[in-house]
C-alpha cells in the first residue's frame, strides 16, 4: 500500500527495472533466477498501479510489450503478423466475463476452443512453395532470430507441406517429461528445468548441440496469404495442419455451440462445465506427458479475429487462464487467536479457501496486533492474498471493506485459552502462565513431533485427546502414564495402546542432542545443539553447571552463541519447570549424556550429496532414523524433490516424489540398497 504518489513512482521504476531483468534471464539467457509466480506478481503490482496512475505509466513499461528473446547471434527477420503475448486470467469467472465482453459488442454465436498452454519456447515456422524456408524466434513480437539450422533438428517438424503452401505456422517447442528424464539420467550434472533447456537449445551456435537434446513441436496457428487457408474455424485449421503432418497437440475442448463439425478428438464442453473441466486438467497436469502452465483459450470462429483485434501486447480473441495465481481474493471469515507452546499469542486469519501459486489456503498468520492494524483489517473484509518467496501466504492488502460496519480487529486483552491477562514484548503479544493448557498441549506435541523426538503413532491428536483426560499433564507424564487404561476408549485398542507404550520406550534411546533440542529451549535449533555438543557440553550436568556457575563466557564463545541467545538460554534452564521436567525425564532414564560409542567417526560417504526421503522402510520406523544415517555421513536431507536433489531413498509405496524424481532423473536408492551402501562404509 503506498501512501503517496512519489513513492508509487519510485515502486513503478522499481518494478520495471526489476521485470526487465528477469525478461532478459528468462528470455535471452534461458537462465531464470525467479520463479514464474513470482515474476506474474510483480507484473500484476506493476498492472496495477499504471491503472491507478495512468500519469506514471512509463512509455518504455514492460507491461505493453512483449518480452524480447532477440539475440545478436542471430540474423533477424520480421514476422509477416506480429508475435504476441496472451493475456491472462486465474480463475474461470474471468473466462466467462471475457467471453460476456464479446456478447455485449454483438458477437453473439462464438465458439472457443481450449487448448493446453505448454510451457516451452514460442517458434515460427515459415514455408514458402511447400517448402520450410526459415524457422524463426518471436524475438520482441516484430522481428525474431532465425534459428532455421536448429530448428531442422527437431524430428517432428516438416521440412516440405503439401500443396505448395506458403504458410507462416506457429507452435510450442518443447522436452517431453520422458524425454527429461531419460537425458538427465544419461549426464552427470542434469538440467534443472525442461523449459529453459528447450529455449536455450533452440539458440545454440552449433546445430549439433542442439541436435544432442530431444526437442519435440506442437504447432497451434497458422497465417497464409489471404483464402488460402482451407479452413474457417481454429478447430478446422488444426485438423488442416494435421492432415499436412504437423504435430498438433490432441488435447482440445470446445465450448458453445453444439453443431458436429469438431474433430472427433475434440472434446465439447458447455460454459457451465468449463470450471469443472479447468479443475480437472488441473489435477491432471501432473500425469500429462509435458509441462503445462495453463491453458489458452481462443475465438473459434477466425472471420471474427479480425474484428475484435489486439492491443500491443495480446490478442484481444485469445486468453490465457494460468493455473497459478500468484494472488487471490477472498473473504476472511474470522480470526482466530492461538497460543503457541512459549506463550506468544497468534491471530490467525480465517478465509474462505482460495487457490494462490497452487495450492488451497484457508489459514493465515496475521503476526500480530500492529499488522493487523497496519492493514486495517476487519471480519468481512474482501482481502487480496499472495504467498511470500512463493510458500508463505500472506494478507496483502483489503480490496473492499465489509458491509456490515465492523471496525479494524482488536486482540483480546486475556488469554483465550487460561484467561490470564495477555502482556506485550516487543511487537508481540505473550500469555505468561506456563501452565496455560495451550501451551502444555503446544510444548508435548512439539516433544513427540516428528523434527524432536519422533516419537511414533503420538501424533497431535493423540496429544489431545490424552491431555483432555487428563491422563497427561506434562512432558514427563508420557513416562509415567499407564497407557493400559486407554484400552476401550473410542481408537484405542489394544494394538494402539501397545504401539504406544512401545514407541515411548524406544524414544528412551534417542540420543542426547534430540533430548536437548526437543526440550524446547529457546532459540536452541538443530544447529545450536550441534554447536554445544561439539564444543565439549557433551551432557547435560555440564549445561547445568555453567548456567549454576553463571558462567555466561563459556557460552558467549562458541561461535554461533550471542548475547540474547545465551541469556534465553540461561533464563529458560533457570526456570523449576525446565529442571523438575530434566529430572523427571533423567530419571525415566532418557539420555542426557551423549553416549560414548556413538562417538565413532563416520566416513563422508554422503558429503555434497542432498537426500530426499519417502515411502515406508521396514529398518527405518521412524524415517528420521534413515535421516540420521545420511546426516551424520555428510548429506543434506531435504523434504521436496527439486532439481537440486542428488538421490531419492525409496522405501516401499514411494508415491509422486519417485515419479517426480524419475522424471528429473535423479538417482533412486531402495532400501536394500541403502543397507548395503552403509554396509560396505562401515566395513572400510
Ligand atoms: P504468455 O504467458 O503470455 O503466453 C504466450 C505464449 O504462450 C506464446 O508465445 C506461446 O509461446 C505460448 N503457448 C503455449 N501454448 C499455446 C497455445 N496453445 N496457443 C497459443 N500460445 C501458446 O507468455 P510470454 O508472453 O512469453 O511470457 C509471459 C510469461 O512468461 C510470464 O507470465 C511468466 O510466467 C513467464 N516469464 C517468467 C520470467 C521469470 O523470470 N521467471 C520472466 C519472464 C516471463
Amino acid at each position: 500500500m503506498m501512501g503517496n504518489s512519489g513513492s508509487v513512482e519510485q515502486r513503478i521504476d522499481e518494478l520495471v527495472r526489476l521485470l526487465n531483468r528477469y525478461q532478459k534471464e528468462y528470455y535471452q539467457d534461458s537462465s531464470p533466477s525467479v520463479s514464474d509466480v513470482h515474476y506474474d506478481a510483480l507484473m500484476d503490482e506493476l498492472l496495477a498501479l499504471e491503472t491507478s496512475h495512468p500519469e506514471l505509466k512509463r512509455d518504455d513499461s514492460p507491461s505493453v510489450r512483449v518480452g524480447s528473446d532477440l539475440s545478436s547471434s542471430f540474423p533477424e527477420v520480421a514476422h509477416t503478423a506480429p508475435m504476441l503475448s496472451l493475456d491472462k486470467v486465474y480463475e474461470s469467472e474471468g473466462i466467462v466475463q471475457w467471453m460476456m465482453r464479446h456478447r455485449k459488442n454483438g458477437w453473439n454465436d462464438l465458439s472457443y476452443t481450449i487448448e493446453e498452454k505448454i510451457d516451452g519456447v514460442s517458434l515460427v515456422l515459415y514455408y514458402r512453395d511447400g517448402l520450410l524456408e526459415k524457422a524463426v524466434t518471436r524475438g520482441n513480437g516484430y522481428i525474431g532470430n532465425d534459428v532455421t539450422p536448429n530448428a531442422r533438428t527437431i524430428r517432428s517438424i516438416p521440412l516440405s507441406i503439401p500443396d505448395g503452401m506458403t504458410l507462416a505456422v506457429r507452435g510450442e517447442v518443447f522436452i517431453s517429461k520422458k524425454a527429461f528424464s531419460a537425458l538427465n539420467s544419461e549426464i552427470e550434472t542434469p538440467y534443472a528445468n525442461a523449459r529453459n533447456l528447450a529455449s536455450g537449445s533452440l539458440r545454440r551456435l552449433r546445430s549439433s548441440e542442439t541436435a544432442r537434446i530431444p526437442l519435440a513441436m506442437y504447432v497451434y496457428d497458422a497465417y497464409a496469404p489471404e483464402g488460402s487457408l482451407p479452413a474457417q474455424t481454429h478447430t478446422q485449421m488444426l485438423e488442416y495442419l494435421m492432415r499436412a503432418g504437423f504435430p498438433v497437440n490432441p488435447s482440445l475442448a470446445v465450448v458453445g455451440r453444439s453443431a458436429g463439425e469438431y474433430p472427433p478428438f475434440a472434446r465439447k464442453v458447455t460454459l457451465e462445465e468449463l470450471p469443472l473441466y479447468l479443475d480437472q486438467l488441473y489435477r491432471k497436469r501432473q500425469s500429462l506427458e509435458h509441462e503445462i502452465d495453463g491453458m489458452v483459450i481462443k475465438v473459434n470462429e477466425m472471420a471474427f479475429r479480425e474484428a475484435i483485434g489486439y492491443t500491443n501486447h495480446h490478442p484481444k480473441w485469445a486468453l490465457a487462464y494460468k493455473f497459478d495465481s500468484p494472488q487471490g481474493v477472498s473473504v476472511l471469515e474470522g480470526i482466530d487467536v492461538q497460543v503457541g507452546r512459549t506463550g506468544r499469542v497468534t491471530p490467525v486469519a480465517r478465509i474462505r479457501p482460495v487457490r494462490v501459486a497452487g495450492s488451497t489456503i484457508s489459514n493465515i498468520t496475521l503476526h500480530n496486533q500492529e499488522y493487523i492494524s497496519l492493514l486495517e483489517l476487519a471480519v468481512g473484509d474482501t482481502v487480496a492474498i499472495s504467498k511470500r518467496g512463493d510458500v508463505i501466504p500472506a494478507v496483502e492488502k483489503v480490496i473492499d471493506k465489509n458491509e456490515e460496519g465492523m471496525a479494524t480487529y482488536r486482540m483480546p486483552s486475556s488469554c483465550p485459552s487460561c484467561a490470564s491477562t495477555l502482556v506485550l514484548r516487543g511487537a508481540h503479544t505473550f500469555c505468561e502462565n506456563p501452565m496455560c493448557p495451550h501451551q502444555v498441549v503446544g510444548r508435548i506435541k512439539f516433544f513427540v513431533g516428528r523434527n524432536q523426538m519422533d516419537i511414533e503413532s503420538f501424533g497431535p491428536e493423540t496429544v489431545q485427546y490424552l491431555f483432555d483426560k487428563g491422563l497427561i499433564r506434562d512432558i514427563q507424564d508420557l513416562y509415567t502414564v499407564d497407557y493400559r487404561q486407554l484400552i476401550g476408549c473410542e481408537g484405542f485398542g489394544e494394538k494402539k495402546v501397545a504401539q504406544l507404550e512401545k514407541s515411548i520406550e524406544a524414544s528412551k534411546e534417542r540420543d542426547f542432542s534430540t533430548v536437548l533440542l526437543s526440550l524446547g529451549l529457546p532459540e536452541l535449533g538443530k544447529k545450536g545443539v550441534q554447536l554445544l555438543t561439539e564444543n565439549g557440553i557433551r551432557d547435560i550436568d555440564t549445561l547445568l553447571d555453567i548456567i549454576d556457575r553463571k558462567d555466561r563466557s563459556r557460552l558467549l564463545q562458541i561461535k554461533g552463541f550471542g548475547e540474547r541467545s545465551v541469556s534465553l538460554l540461561f533464563d529458560a534452564l533457570n526456570e523449576p519447570r525446565m529442571r523438575a521436567l530434566i529430572a523427571d525425564l533423567r530419571s525415566a532414564g532418557l539420555q542426557f549424556a551423549v553416549r560414548e560409542d556413538s562417538v565413532e567417526t563416520h566416513s563422508h560417504l554422503f558429503e555434497g550429496q542432498t537426500w530426499v526421503i519417502t515411502g515406508s522402510f521396514e529398518h527405518y520406523s521412524p524415517r528420521s532414523l534413515a535421516q540420521k544415517e545420511l546426516e551424520i555421513r555428510g548429506a543434506k536431507v531435504t523434504s521436496a524433490v527439486t532439481g537440486s536433489t542428488t538421490h531419492l531413498l525409496a522405501g516401499e509405496k514411494a508415491g509422486s516424489k519417485r515419479s517426480k524424481a524419475e522424471q528429473l532423473g535423479i538417482q533412486i536408492v531402495s532400501e536394500s540398497e541403502f543397507l548395503a551402501l552403509l554396509e560396505e562404509d562401515t566395513s572400510t
